[in-house]
C-alpha cells in the first residue's frame, strides 16, 4: 500500500471502518477537484525546473477540507510548495539570533517591568510585564536562553508552569480575570518583536476570548446534538486515518486535517497544569525544529477559567495549537486575503507531518 496523501482524503474516509467513518462524516465535509491549465511551449522548461514536470502543473488535485462544528478549513495543493517565491536576501539565522545577545531580555530583572503582584521565577525563565499591553493583565515569559530554538521538553514544562503560575497570581490580584491565555510567537515572522526567547501569558474579564469562547459553544452543541465528546471523536478521526503523533499518557496529539497555516499540530490534554501536556508540547515542538525545519512558529494553549464562570465549562480540556509559520528569510509573508477572510491554503500534507514526528525524516 502506498503511503496516504491528503489529496486522497475523501477515499480514506470512504474506507474507513463504521465506528470511525461516523464521526469523521459527523466532523468533516471534504472535496476533492483539479485544477487546470495550459501553459505555453516557452514555458515548460522553466516550469519542469521549477515544479518537477509539466504534468504536475497541467493538472493539480486541490482539497478542501471543512470542519462542520467550528467551521475552520482549509484547501490543500502540495504544488504550492515548490512554487517560486522572491524571498529576498537569504540569511544566517544562527548569527542572525546571536548578534541580539545582550538584549533587555537577558537580564529580564534590570531590562524588563514587574508586574504588580511581583514576578514569577522557575528553573528555566522569569516572567516580567508587558509594557504595551493586549489586555488588563499581560505577561511575558522570558526564558534564560537567548535562542528561543535552543528548547527542550524540559524547558518548554517549565515555561508553560511558570506561564500557569502567573495566571494564578493574576487571579489572585483581580478575580475577574479568570480566563487565561497562553502564546509563544517564536521569531518576527511568527509575530515576535524581540528574538530572545519568550512566551507571553494574558487574563482577561467577563468573557474568553472570541475565538475560546466560540471553540466552547461548537463543542457544546455537538454533544447536545450527537451525545458524544467532540474532542474524543475529533482525535478519534485523526487517529484512524493515521495522524496521531506522539504523546504522554492521558495526552492525545495529532496532525490536522483543517490547519490554520503550515504543519498545524494539536495537542489535547486534562487539566492545563498537568505535567504531561507540558512536556508532550515540548517534545512535539522539539521535532516540529529538528525534524521537520521550523524556526518561526506559534503556540497557543486554550484553557477553561480559572474559577467558576456562568457559561458551561465541563467537558472542556486544554487544547493546544502548534503552527509553523515558513521561513524567516522569506519576504513573502505566509497569510494573505485568503487566510484572513476566507480559508487558509496549505501546501504541506498532514500524513507527512505525522509520519515524521512517529519515525523521524526520511533517510
Ligand atoms: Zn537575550
Amino acid at each position: 500500500m502506498t503511503d496516504p496523501r491528503i489529496t486522497d482524503l475523501p477515499a480514506l474516509i470512504e474506507g474507513l471502518p463504521p465506528g470511525n467513518r461516523a464521526p469523521a462524516e459527523r466532523i468533516l465535509a471534504t472535496s476533492a477537484t483539479n485544477g487546470r491549465l495550459d501553459p505555453p511551449e516557452g514555458m515548460r522548461s522553466w516550469i519542469e525546473k521549477s515544479f518537477g514536470s509539466v504534468d504536475a502543473v497541467t493538472e493539480q488535485r486541490i482539497v478542501k477540507v471543512t470542519n462542520r462544528i467550528t467551521l475552520e478549513g482549509t484547501l490543500f495543493n502540495e504544488l504550492r510548495a515548490s512554487r517560486p517565491l522572491d524571498t529576498g536576501v537569504s540569511l544566517d539565522l544562527d548569527s542572525e539570533i546571536a548578534a541580539t545577545e545582550g538584549d533587555p531580555f537577558c537580564r529580564p530583572e534590570e531590562g524588563t517591568p514587574a508586574d504588580v503582584f511581583g514576578r514569577i521565577s522557575g528553573e528555566h525563565a522569569t516572567t516580567a510585564s508587558n509594557i504595551a499591553k493586549y489586555d488588563g493583565f499581560h505577561g511575558v515569559v522570558v526564558f534564560d536562553d537567548h535562542n528561543p530554538l535552543h528548547l527542550t521538553p524540559e524547558k518548554v514544562s517549565n515555561y508553560v508552569s511558570v506561564g500557569l503560575e502567573w495566571c494564578r497570581k493574576a487571579l489572585e490580584a483581580d478575580p475577574e480575570a479568570k480566563y487565561p491565555f497562553l502564546m509563544w510567537n517564536c521569531l518576527w515572522r511568527a509575530g515576535g518583536s524581540i528574538i530572545h526567547g519568550h512566551a507571553q501569558v494574558t487574563a482577561t474579564r467577563d468573557a474568553h476570548y472570541p475565538k475560546v469562547e466560540l471553540l466552547r459553544r461548537a463543542a457544546a452543541g455537538y454533544r447536545s446534538e450527537h451525545g458524544s465528546d467532540y474532542f474524543g471523536d475529533l482525535h478519534q478521526v485523526h487517529d484512524a486515518l493515521g495522524l496521531g503523533v506522539p504523546a504522554e499518557d492521558g495526552v492525545r496529539a495529532f496532525a490536522s486535517l483543517t490547519p490554520v497555516k503550515e504543519k498545524e499540530l494539536v495537542v489535547i490534554g486534562g487539566d492545563p497544569g498537568d505535567a504531561a501536556l507540558h512536556r508532550t508540547v515540548g517534545a512535539l515542538l522539539q521535532g516540529f525544529v529538528r525534524d521537520l525545519g521550523a524556526r518561526a512558529f506559534n503556540v497557543a494553549f486554550y484553557m477553561p477559567p480559572l474559577a467558576p464562570a456562568d457559561e458551561d465549562w465541563s467537558g472542556f480540556p486544554t487544547v493546544v495549537h502548534i503552527v509553523d509559520r515558513g521561513d524567516p528569510a522569506n519576504r513573502t509573508s505566509d497569510i494573505g486575503a485568503m487566510e484572513l477572510y476566507a480559508a487558509p491554503v496549505v501546501a504541506s500534507d498532514p500524513f507527512r507531518v505525522a509520519e515524521v514526528l512517529r519515525d523521524g525524516p526520511p533517510s
